[in-house]
């Protein structure tokens, strides 16, 4: 384990993964702490990135500025882990009532939408195998982060040099510069869902969201595109295709297995959108679940600690955080190293 390094980092989600990236780019050194939760937010994740939700037909915040800084940064993360993780691919929304075909040219005409979808509708192809009657709307500029390898190919690769210790994170070794046996500059806590029990950032409105999604095997899905419409129909490797996700308020919170536990009514809920969309023959291989970890007003919350001044947070990416975790990585740095203010909807000042 390093003793003295610019940044220690708590977590090795997606947050604390893309932190540690930019960073080390800039030539600081770095040293995470993760103890590798299995139900970890960006373990379970499906690294669907798409601009538009698709219920509404309306744009997300900052949807262009993420459009335009994902693909550099990504393709810098393939490189520098030699693998690609990130693709550009089709996202199809499948649409079976006049009603949705006319909402569909209604908002495409609105609000600037028409940069992320396209107007014209096409028939499914025999493939999806409908289970009524469909036309396909396709969305522009959707991707698919393979997030679960990134994340395990780069935790290998920081075990490598030293830079990441698996271990439960200990406040009771925290002093003002050094944890356990590491002097710091800065220490940034990136803790997902168990962010809400950080004893320094207490009484962040954290509003967790309980997520589950089914892993299937089929050999006759299309594997070049993701299929939406009340779930996602995704394929991540050859055969198998991830439905998802579900989207809970409220579950049994008395123990960290009581948390995760699989929900079996939501298993049914997710089958269930699944045999809406296709007449598909499947095999169920896997149920995840994890915990997002949401703040109340939907907004990420990143900053510095009101009276430690080398201590931060950087938390709260919700349901998008393959989407937007890139740039508000890049613009959190410069906020520590330069001084450059945050995006006062992300700002812990506004709590
Ligand atoms: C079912 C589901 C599907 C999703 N699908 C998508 C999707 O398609 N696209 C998308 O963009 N987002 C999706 N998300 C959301 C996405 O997962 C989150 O936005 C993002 O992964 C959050 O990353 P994080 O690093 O902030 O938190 P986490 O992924 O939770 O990471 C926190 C890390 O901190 C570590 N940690 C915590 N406390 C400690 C401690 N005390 N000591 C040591 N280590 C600690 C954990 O082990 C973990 O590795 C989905 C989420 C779920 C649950």
């Amino acid at each position: 384990m390093k003793n003295k390094v610019d940044y220690l980092i708590v977590g090795q989600g997606l947050a604390g993964t893309f932190l540690a990236f930019q960073l080390m780019q800039r030539g600081k050194t770095v040293l995470i702490v993760d103890k590798g939760l299995t139900y970890s937010s960006s373990r379970v994740a499906a690294g669907v990135i798409n601009p538009i939700v698709l219920r509404r037909f309306t744009i997300t915040w900052r949807a262009k500025e993420f459009l335009s800084y994902n693909p550099d940064f990504y393709h810098a993360l393939d490189q520098f882990l030699g693998k690609q993780y990130h693709f550009d691919i089709p996202l199809k929304k499948l649409i079976s009532s006049q009603d949705e075909m006319d909402f569909w040219e209604h908002r495409y005409a609105k609000d600037g939408v028409s940069d992320f979808i396209h107007r014209e509708l096409t028939d499914a192809s025999d493939a999806i195998q409908p289970a009524e009657p469909l036309k396909i709307g396709l969305v522009k500029q959707a991707s698919w982060l393979n997030i679960s390898a990134l994340l395990f190919d780069f935790r290998k690769k920081m075990i490598s040099t030293n830079s990441l210790l698996e271990d439960i994170f200990d406040f009771s070794e925290l002093k003002e510069n050094s944890y356990k046996n590491c002097e710091f500059n800065n220490i940034v806590f990136c803790e997902g869902a168990q962010g809400k029990y950080n004893p320094l950032f207490k009484d962040l409105p954290f509003s967790l969201n309980k997520g589950q999604l089914i892993t299937i095997k089929n050999t006759s899905l299309p594997a070049d595109s993701i299929l939406k419409k009340k779930v996602f129909i995704l394929p991540t490797e050859e055969n198998l295709f991830k439905i998802g996700a579900t989207y809970s308020w409220k579950w049994d919170t008395s123990s960290e297995e009581a948390a995760h536990k699989i929900e079996a009514d939501k298993t049914t809920l997710l089958k269930s959108h699944l045999e809406d969309m296709t007449t598909a023959d499947y095999e169920l291989v896997n149920v995840e679940t994890g915990i997002r970890p949401s703040i109340k007003d939907r907004r990420p919350v990143i900053g510095r600690h009101s009276t430690r001044r080398n201590t931060f947070i950087f938390n709260g990416m919700g349901t998008r955080g393959c989407f937007m975790a890139p740039l508000l990585t890049e613009e959190f740095i410069e906020h520590i190293e330069n001084d450059k203010p945050l995006d006062s909807e992300v700002n812990i000042n506004r709590f």
